[in-house]
């Protein structure tokens, strides 16, 4: 399926970026039955093949593991595909540049037009309002269905002193929304450190580049070069 070798691309070229590191996931909704994602094991993403990419149910039970380890978090992706129809891929990461954002009450802000969606504003998940004590992992159904709430109807959410998720109605979109929000997050930071007075894009240039923003040109290359990679480590 073309889909599964999008979602092994899509493994590999948010490892390139930095996005996720040994621990991240990306998961796409099947495109047979919308009950249904897929989601590698619990690999390093840099190193996903086809053969180790799993199927869910809503539940996030795997439906065919023979053996291979599921991602503790995988409640992040069944919970979101539950709650939100118009999300075909979901990304979750621990990139660094975001965290901060999460733990200082400063917002993260449209800066960039590349990641002009930020400005539709990003919800923060503060993990403490749903259980005390965790590990700050997503590990349960429960915490899930909270993290999908945050989210609404939005395209990214923080996860305080963790991460963020980011989803969209295409892989391409949610994996292009991540890399460029881990640049929009540096951005803000080095702005902010120049002048306490950026001049961010306004609610109209928000609404103007969303429609347009789909990552299209980036996808085919980032993907072409991603799966020749994959294939090399074959031989
Ligand atoms: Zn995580």
């Amino acid at each position: 399926m073309e889909q599964l070798e999008d979602l092994v691309a899509a493994n590999r070229i948010l490892a390139e970026h930095g996005v996720i590191d040994a621990y991240g996931h990306v998961s796409i909704r099947s495109p047979a039955d919308p009950r249904r994602y897929f989601v590698a094991r619990a690999i390093a993403p840099e190193t996903v093949q086809l053969e180790d990419i799993l199927e869910y149910d809503l539940d996030s039970t795997p439906l065919d593991a023979r053996g291979r380890d599921s991602v503790s978090e995988r409640f992040i992706h069944g919970e979101i595909y539950r709650t939100r129809p118009d999300v075909m891929a979901v990304v979750h990461n621990h990139s660094p540049s975001v965290v901060p954002f999460s733990v200082t009450g400063v917002p993260m802000r449209a800066l960039f037009h590349m990641a002009a969606f930020v400005g539709e504003g990003l919800p923060n998940f503060e993990i403490r309002k749903v259980q005390k004590g965790t590990d700050l992992l997503v590990r349960t159904p429960r915490l899930g269905k909270a993290l999908a709430t945050t989210l609404g109807s939005k395209p990214a959410a923080l996860m305080r002193g963790h991460g963020s998720v980011v989803v969209g109605e295409s892989l391409p979109r949610a994996v292009g929304r991540s890399v460029y929000l881990e640049m929009s997050a540096k951005m803000q930071m080095q702005a902010l450190a120049l002048s306490q007075k950026v001049n961010y894009l306004d609610e109209a240039e928000v609404k103007a580049s969303m429609p347009l923003q789909d990552y299209k040109r980036a996808w085919p290359m980032w993907r072409e070069k991603a799966l020749a990679r994959a294939k090399a480590e074959r031989k």
